[in-house]
């Protein structure tokens, strides 16, 4: 059973909220986690293109994108790579968060990460781990997982983010009316 009013009094009562998510979400559920990459929308095409293409991980050559300056061929971006190019503005405003919430009341909201994105979910989790006054919500759809080490400050939802969060927003709204009660 999931307790939504605990669940609700974390977020209201929460000094800041993390939402942990993956990109997935931004197009799933409407929320533009990509607001100010004015990059990605202008891939979005040939990405399509690939895709359709693709037979057996492998697509033609002639649909590589090339590098606007050199001609080169592309590669993807990914953070296990050689060639990975970490985003340090991103870092530095997440450290500069991070510092500023440590110690205080934290609510971590993780959306629709599965168990194997150790890429995203793992270094959330050591975060819940690390901030004694965290509250660790996750939310996924059959693929509820939190460490032992986290149990006790943590909240597991099982469910498809198209519904959970309509039901968040109600029983956050719920318990807000009731604080503000005198
Ligand atoms: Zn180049």
């Amino acid at each position: 059973m999931t307790d939504w009013n605990r669940i609700a009094e974390k977020l209201n009562d929460a000094d800041a909220v993390l939402i942990g998510a993956s990109n997935g979400l931004s197009i799933t559920e409407g929320l533009n986690l990509f607001a100010d990459d004015e990059m990605l929308y202008p891939i979005l095409d040939s990405v399509k293109e690939m895709a359709a293409a693709e037979q057996d991980g492998r697509i033609p050559s002639e649909l590589i994108p090339r590098c606007p300056h050199c001609g080169g061929p592309m590669a993807v971006h990914i953070a296990a790579g050689p060639g990975f190019i970490e985003d340090t503005g991103a870092r530095q405003r997440y450290n500069m968060f991070l510092d500023r919430y440590h110690g205080k009341k934290l609510a971590v909201l993780e959306l629709g990460i599965g168990w194997r994105n150790q890429l995203i979910k793992a270094p959330i989790m050591r975060l819940v781990t690390r901030e004694p006054q965290a509250a660790y919500v996750t939310v996924n759809l059959g693929e509820v997982y939190i460490t032992d080490d986290i149990k006790d400050k943590s909240f597991g939802i099982d469910g498809a983010l198209s519904d959970v969060l309509g039901s968040l927003r109600k029983a956050c709204m719920r318990s807000y009316r009731d604080y503000e009660k005198p």
